[in-house]
C-alpha cells in the first residue's frame, strides 16, 4: 500500500463477518482509527470448507494475514474438525498452472461427471479457522458485540454517520461501512429502501444446498465405488449437482448437494425469500430430489444421516455503484453483491470490495470533506467487476445444471469464467480509482 498513510477519519464497519474482519485488519494496520459492530454475540462462521482464488490469497497475502489463515486450517483440522485436504496436500500455484481444471468422464452408471483436478483448485481453507486467524489481528477494544445495527443517518454531507442499535445505543463515525452480509441493513440506507418494506434487492435463487457429512466406511458399505479420497468431485444433471469432498483425512464425505427449482428461468424469476434460510430436510427429501441418479449416487446419498438445507439467496436487482454509497456511507461485500456460490467467489470478491476501501480509507489525501467523492469512485471501480462475477457465478450454475445446454465442451467457459476471476492484480482497482480521483479533481 505504497500510497497509504495513517488518515484522521473514524471509521466504523457494521458487521464481522470476513470481509468486515478484512477491512478492519488492513485499516488497523494502516493507522486508521477503526470499530467493529457485530450483531451477534462473538465472531463466528457456520458451514465447511471456503475456497480462496488466487485474486484473495494475494490480498491477504499483502495483509500479511494469509499464513495465518493457512496455518490456522491445518490446525483445524488435525484437531478433527471438517475440513478438506485441498489446503494440505496442493499448496497455492500460480495461474499458469490452471490448465486443465476440467476433465471429463461418464460415469459407470450413466451420469455425467464432472471431474475437478485438484491440483489447479484455489485454495480451500476451513470457514471458522479463517475468521479465527482475522479476529486475532483485531484488537478486542475495536471490537462490539450484540450491536445489531437497525438504521443509519447522517445529517449533514461532511457530517459524522450515526448508527442505532437494536438494544437501544448508538454510536457515531465519519464513515460508515456496511458489511452486514446478504440481508444488510446499511444496504437499506445506501440504496434509499424504507425499513418497513421488503427490501426490493433481497431474493432467493430458487436454488437449495443440502449439505451434509458421510461416514466414508459407511459409504463403501453400502456398496459405493468411487474413491472420494483422491479428488473433489461434481456429477452434474439437469437442475441439480453435487459438490463431494473428503474431510478429516479422508475419513468423512463433505457433500453440498444443489437442487433449483425448474421454474427458475432466470433472475427475473426470483422471488423475496421466506422468513428462514436454513431449514431442517431429511435423506429421504434429498434421495427423492436425485432420484434417477444411479446406484452410486443413491447409495451415497442413502448414507446421511443428518442433513439441513440452506436457501441461496442473492442481491438481485443488482444495485448499480450510485446505489452502493450514500454521503459517507459504503456497503461491501455480500451487502452489496451477495451471489450464487458455484464459482465459490463471493468471499473474494468482498475481499477486493475491503482491500480498494482500505487503500482509499487510509489514503493520504482523502479526508472528512472529501471521502464522500472518494467513496463513489470506490463504488464506479468495484461496482462492474463484482457484478460481473454475480454474472459468471450465474451462469457456471446454468452451465453444471444443464440450462445452457447439454454439451460438456461448455465446461471449457467455466474456466475461462474463473481465469477472469482469479487473474487480477492485486493494486488494480487501486490504480484505477487514483486515475478517476485525479481526473475528477479530489485528488492531485
Ligand atoms: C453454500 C455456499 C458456499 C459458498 N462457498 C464459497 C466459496 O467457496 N468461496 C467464496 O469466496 N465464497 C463462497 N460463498 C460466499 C461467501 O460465503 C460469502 O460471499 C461471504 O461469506 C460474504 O461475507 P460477508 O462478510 O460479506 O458477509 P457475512 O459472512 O454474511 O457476514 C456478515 C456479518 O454481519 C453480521 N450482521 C448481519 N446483520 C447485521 C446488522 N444489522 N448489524 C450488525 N451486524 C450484522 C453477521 O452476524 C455477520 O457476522 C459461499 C456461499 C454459500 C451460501
Amino acid at each position: 500500500m505504497s500510497s497509504a498513510s495513517s488518515s484522521s477519519l473514524r471509521v466504523a464497519i457494521v458487521g464481522g463477518g470476513v470481509c468486515g474482519m478484512t477491512c478492519a485488519i488492513g485499516l488497523i494496520k494502516a493507522g486508521v482509527d477503526v470499530h467493529v459492530y457485530e450483531a451477534a454475540s462473538k465472531f463466528g462462521e457456520i458451514g465447511a470448507g471456503v475456497a480462496l482464488g488466487r485474486n484473495a490469497i494475494n490480498i491477504l497475502t499483502e495483509l500479511d494475514v494469509y499464513d495465518d489463515v493457512h496455518t490456522r486450517s491445518l490446525e483445524h483440522e488435525a484437531a478433527g474438525h471438517e475440513n478438506h485436504d485441498w489446503a494440505k496436500t496442493h499448496p497455492p500455484r500460480g495461474l499458469d498452472d490452471m490448465h486443465e481444471w476440467f476433465k471429463y468422464v461418464s460415469g459407470k452408471t450413466g451420469e455425467t461427471l464432472w471431474e475437478v483436478n485438484a491440483d489447479t483448485l484455489a485454495q480451500g481453507v476451513h470457514r471458522a479457522a479463517f475468521l479465527d486467524a482475522l479476529v486475532h489481528h483485531v484488537d478486542p477494544s475495536r471490537a462490539h458485540f450484540h450491536k445489531r445495527c437497525t438504521h443509519v443517518t447522517q445529517d449533514t454531507p461532511d457530517g459524522p454517520v450515526t448508527m442505532y442499535f437494536q438494544d437501544g445505543t448508538t454510536a457515531e463515525a465519519d464513515v460508515v461501512l456496511g458489511a452486514d452480509g446478504i440481508k444488510s441493513a446499511v444496504r437499506r440506507y445506501v440504496a434509499d429502501t424504507s425499513a418497513d418494506v421488503h427490501d426490493p434487492h433481497l431474493k432467493y435463487s430458487r436454488c437449495v444446498a443440502y449439505r451434509a457429512l458421510i461416514p466414508a466406511d459407511k459409504a463403501e458399505a453400502a456398496g459405493c465405488k468411487f474413491d472420494y479420497s483422491a479428488r473433489p468431485l461434481c456429477p452434474v444433471g439437469h437442475n441439480r449437482h453435487i459438490i463431494i469432498f473428503t474431510v478429516n483425512a479422508g475419513t468423512m464425505i463433505n457433500i453440498a448437494a444443489f437442487v433449483t427449482d425448474p421454474e427458475q428461468t432466470g433472475p427475473e424469476s426470483y422471488v423475496p425469500p421466506p422468513v428462514l434460510s436454513k431449514q431442517s430436510a431429511t435423506r429421504e427429501q434429498l434421495l427423492k430430489a436425485y432420484e434417477g441418479w444411479g446406484s452410486e449416487m443413491t447409495n451415497l446419498l442413502s448414507c446421511v444421516e443428518e442433513t439441513a438445507k440452506w436457501d441461496i439467496d442473492v442481491v438481485y436487482p443488482p444495485i448499480e455503484a450510485e446505489g452502493w454509497t450514500k454521503g459517507s456511507v459504503a456497503i461491501l461485500g455480500d451487502a452489496a453483491h451477495g451471489m450464487q456460490p458455484h464459482l465459490g467467489a463471493g468471499a473474494g470478491q468482498g475481499l477486493e470490495d475491503a482491500y480498494l476501501l482500505i487503500q482509499l480509507m487510509s489514503h493520504a489525501q482523502t479526508n472528512k470533506s472529501n471521502v464522500s467523492d472518494v467513496l463513489k469512485v470506490y463504488a464506479t471501480v468495484r461496482q462492474p467487476r463484482a457484478q460481473k462475477v454475480w454474472d459468471s457465478s450465474k451462469r457456471a450454475g446454468d452451465i453444471y445444471e444443464g440450462r445452457a445446454g447439454d454439451d460438456l465442451n461448455r465446461f471449457a467457459e467455466v474456466e475461462a469464467l474463473e481465469k477472469y476471476i482469479w487473474n487480477r492484480p492485486v493494486n488494480a482497482d487501486l490504480k484505477d480509482a487514483e486515475e478517476l480521483l485525479v481526473k475528477q479533481g479530489v485528488f492531485h
